[in-house]
């Protein structure tokens, strides 16, 4: 969306905050002013008349484009918010392009003609003041690391990504920045560890509740199985009687037989005597015809 609005500032790092703030009002403010702690600025090219900027924006990276030129300003975004007259991304691009300016509007301040005079005849004088631009320039430091660190803390708070690291020398500020996000990415891969960990287990637990109930199972079968077998082992004992009591019966019928036979031998015996008997009777019998006279 494109804007055009009256300003009376000459030059675009001259838009102060509380300037930004009257024109877009408190809460497309407080947005923008967000975006911009939160590291989302990337201003590609900047001069008193002009920013050329993106912003990582909710659903994508924007782009605008800002000029400042004969008191008016032109503001250019690619993303489809209506806010008015200016959009939250524009803020933030304002508030970097402020922040990023403001020492080198510190340092160009006029020293005042006495104290140049105490400078130039006091060579201690000059190296504490050397000394006094470095601590601003650490200051400066201080505060992108300060802003960072809130980004950071918000993201740590969300479980998001950390916001991409301050543009700041090699130095102690720095390397602070750089060891947190070391510090962010152990706890990563160890919370990663920790989880895949957790993930293995909560499979050990299910596979033991499994295993578990396999055994009852088998305990159960277990159980019916000596059941089972204690009716076998009393049938397996009653066939015992049983067959304890038919030898008895089977010697009883060897005692019968035996006495069969012997009654058997003395039936032939006595047959044999009735049949010598016979013969005697048939004898006496052939005899006492041939003595009876024969009838007249
Ligand atoms: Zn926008």
């Amino acid at each position: 969306m494109r804007n055009r609005i009256s300003c009376s500032a000459q030059k675009l790092s001259q838009l102060e905050p509380e300037m930004v703030e009257s024109v877009v009002g408190g809460h497309v403010f407080k947005l923008g002013h967000q975006y911009m702690t939160e590291n989302r600025v990337r201003i590609l090219d900047a001069h008193e008349g002009q920013i050329n900027s993106e912003v990582d924006g909710t659903y994508g990276v924007y782009s605008q484009t800002i000029r400042l030129k004969s008191g008016t300003l032109t503001t250019k975004c690619s993303c489809p918010a209506s806010e008015q007259p200016f959009c939250r991304h524009c803020v933030a691009v304002l508030l970097k392009n402020f922040q990023s300016r403001a020492p080198e509007e510190v340092v160009v301040e006029p020293v005042p003609e006495p104290a140049k005079e105490i400078i130039k005849h006091a060579p201690e004088e000059e190296s504490k003041a050397a000394s006094s631009s470095s601590v601003d320039f650490k200051f400066h430091e201080i505060g992108a690391f300060v802003d960072w660190i809130q980004g950071a803390m918000e993201a740590i708070a969300k479980d998001k990504p950390l916001p991409n690291l301050p543009d700041l020398p090699p130095g102690a500020v720095r390397s602070w920045t750089e060891a947190i996000q070391d510090l962010r990415l152990q706890y990563q891969a160890s919370e990663k560890e920790r989880k895949e960990f957790q993930s293995e287990l909560h499979d050990c637990k299910n596979h033991i509740a499994t295993l578990t109930q396999d055994l009852e199972k088998s305990t159960g079968e277990a159980k019916d199985y000596k059941v089972k077998y204690a009716e076998i082992r009393n049938e397996l004992d009653q066939c015992q009687a049983m067959l304890e009591e038919h030898a008895v019966i089977v010697k009883e019928r060897d005692r019968f037989a035996d006495q069969m036979n012997g009654l058997r031998g003395e039936l032939l015996r006595k047959g044999a005597e009735l049949d010598s008997l016979a013969d005697s009777l048939k004898k006496v019998s052939s005899a006492l015809q041939a003595a009876t006279p024969p009838p007249r």
